[in-house]
């Protein structure tokens, strides 16, 4: 991954830890190379802790985590629910559920006495 701001490649360092570091730009993980980090330029385009307001974060699986002070953003999600057409779809529902139900125990379902002709006795 190249440096987000001028696209230099990454190259292995000699020995210890890179120079490079790991920040976040709108949720996503960037990489600032050593020339970039000194310009002080990224410090102040990066996203920064809501809480500490350290640049030192990470985003993994949509979650931006603050390396400084452990605390975890959980990923902005939009909200896509419009819930008034369910409500009256599901009145309409329930009314004919109510005109079903209702029906079936009113009007002369007690006038058909045709008992055992369901269930033949074993023998
Ligand atoms: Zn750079
Ligand atoms: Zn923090």
């Amino acid at each position: 991954m190249p440096c987000y701001r001028c696209g230099v490649r990454q190259t292995d360092p000699e020995r210890g830890k890179s120079p490079w570091r790991r920040g976040v730009l709108r949720d996503q993980l960037v990489l600032i190379c050593p020339g970039c980090q000194a310009s002080g330029e990224v410090t102040a385009e990066l996203d920064h802790c809501a809480t500490c307001a350290s640049t030192h974060l990470i985003s993994r699986l949509g979650q931006v985590e603050c390396l400084d002070c452990g605390v975890v953003r959980e990923p902005v999600v939009a909200c896509t629910g419009h819930r008034q057409q369910d409500d009256s779809l599901a009145e309409e529902v329930a009314r004919a559920l109510d005109r079903v139900l209702g029906s079936a125990g009113g009007s002369g379902a007690a006038a058909a006495g045709g008992k055992g002709s369901g269930v033949v006795p074993p023998g």
